[in-house]
């Protein structure tokens, strides 16, 4: 059990450089399919050995089928002075991701049927999509909009949609055993930050970082994939390995300054929905935790119910609750170094209680074995402080074999960091030994997805926890 002490909560988190690899990847137009997918995949690539899989389009997945492959030159709008009103070079926020090809000369009234604007807030960009509805259209902000001329207007969108390939990323991490901890990230956004920008730099920070490690006991699963599309591709390409996935977080919106959510597992009492609600609840953080909800990014996929796997989701505020979600707002100054180093903190945190997580056996059950005479009062420079020594007690008395460490922080609402030290500290002494976990089978039923295109629920729970 030694060996599992590997994980430290990073003094020196790497926020400014996931920051920096956030601004090399900002100003690539990604999509569901496509070249700017498939080389934020390539940059991934300089900073861990990331397997890309292309998957051709056409590929049925459960309900679904992989699209067409979409790629973009070039668009833009003309006055009748042939001045660009609206450039996809300024911003690719500005043409419909999934937009059709189209050039020809159209009215202002024609033309304000393919325009999206925020009116409330009139310097900003909105982000659309039109993946599975042909369609073509632009995105502006709605100054722009008012400074149009009731004129003939040329348009043009230069892109393919063609036979091609959905791309994902998988970075595969062996530990000592084969469970597996499930870490995904979607990657199909445009140039917006903290939706997903800073999910994805977290994910690949992550996974440099615990590479340098040795001894992991559980392998680790990282996937980088277009959101809906690409999990239900995955799952389905990957249907007979999910149960070797014992724990799952979906990592999303981690750069901006906002306080923490962890949004629970369909199961609600899940091992991971426990760790992160002790993690968040002893780390000193604002945070909120949240019920399940079929909506979100993809743990609707993964908590499916023909899957139902334990996946949460750690973000900073989440989807749909910062006013800049889905817009040109969301951009290299809504994502803080810091914020994006004190989220990879936390998720290490996290981690480690996972990987601490034992189970053990009181070797001397009967009465409280003489904790001074084997130099345990003492354990932190001199004096047992009183926690120290409660710790001792609530390990001891409660480790009979069939409570986990995280069970008996849960119950003496110690910190699990305190009950693991305690744990290693009893061990060390011959009055602990650990009893090895037994493998619980994740039934599999056939699986069913639900439809990847409602419209976003509106926020809910927005009060903070203290
Ligand atoms: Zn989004």
């Amino acid at each position: 059990m030694t060996g599992r002490r590997i994980l430290t909560c990073a003094e020196d988190a790497p926020g400014a450089d996931m920051h920096a690899f956030i601004a090399d990847l900002y100003p690539l137009c990604r999509s569901i399919t496509g070249n700017g997918l498939r080389e934020t995949l390539r940059r991934i690539q300089t900073h861990i050995p990331l397997t890309i899989h292309e998957v051709p389009s056409g590929t049925r997945v459960f309900d679904w089928t992989v699209p067409r492959e979409w790629n973009i030159r070039d668009a833009w709008v003309k006055n009748s002075k042939g001045e660009k009103v609206i450039d996809f070079g300024a911003s690719n926020l500005h043409v419909v991701n999934y937009s059709v090809p189209v050039h020809m000369k159209v009215s202002l009234p024609e033309l304000r049927e393919h325009l999206f604007t925020i009116p409330e807030f009139p310097d900003w960009i909105p982000y659309r999509t039109t993946y599975y509805h042909e369609s073509w259209g632009f995105c502006l902000s709605h100054n722009s909009l008012s400074s149009l001329r009731d004129e003939e207007h040329e348009v043009c969108i230069d892109a393919t949609i063609e036979e091609g390939h959905l791309s994902y990323g998988e970075y595969f991490l062996r530990g000592i055993s084969d469970e597996e901890i499930l870490i995904s990230c979607h990657t199909c956004h445009p140039s917006l930050c903290n939706d997903n920008l800073s999910g994805v730099a977290l994910a690949t920070f992550l996974a440099k970082y615990l590479r340098t490690l040795s001894g992991l006991r559980y392998s680790y699963r990282f996937l980088f994939m277009p959101g809906t599309i690409g999990a239900i591709t995955w799952l389905c390409l990957n249907e007979p390995h999910i149960e070797r996935i014992r724990h799952g977080l979906v990592v999303a919106c981690v750069g901006d300054p906002g306080a923490f959510t962890y949004k629970k597992s369909r199961r609600g009492n899940a091992d991971i929905d426990r760790a992160a609600t002790h993690v968040l609840a002893h780390s000193g953080r604002k945070h909120k935790i949240v019920d399940f909800s079929p909506y979100g990014y993809d743990e609707r996929q993964f908590c499916s119910p023909g899957f139902d796997l334990p996946v949460g989701s750690l973000t900073r505020t989440p989807y749909n609750c910062f006013p800049q979600y889905h817009t040109s707002a969301d951009d290299l100054d809504l994502v803080r170094p810091e914020a994006l180093g004190d989220s990879f903190a936390v998720y290490l945190s996290l981690l480690e209680v996972l990987e601490e997580n034992g189970t053990y056996v009181n070797t001397r059950p009967k009465c409280e074995p003489n904790l001074g005479s084997r130099g345990l009062y003492g354990l932190t420079g001199g004096t047992t402080g009183e926690k120290e020594r409660l710790s001792l007690l609530w390990v001891l008395n409660q480790s009979d074999g069939t409570r986990s460490l995280l069970d008996i922080a849960e119950r003496s609402d110690l910190d699990f960091r305190l009950i693991s030290a305690s744990a290693d500290a009893l061990a060390s002494k011959g009055l602990l030994a650990e009893r090895k976990p037994e493998r619980t089978e994740i039934a599999l039923a056939s699986a069913g997805n639900t439809d990847g295109n409602a419209n976003p629920a509106p926020c809910k729970n927005c009060e903070v926890l203290d």
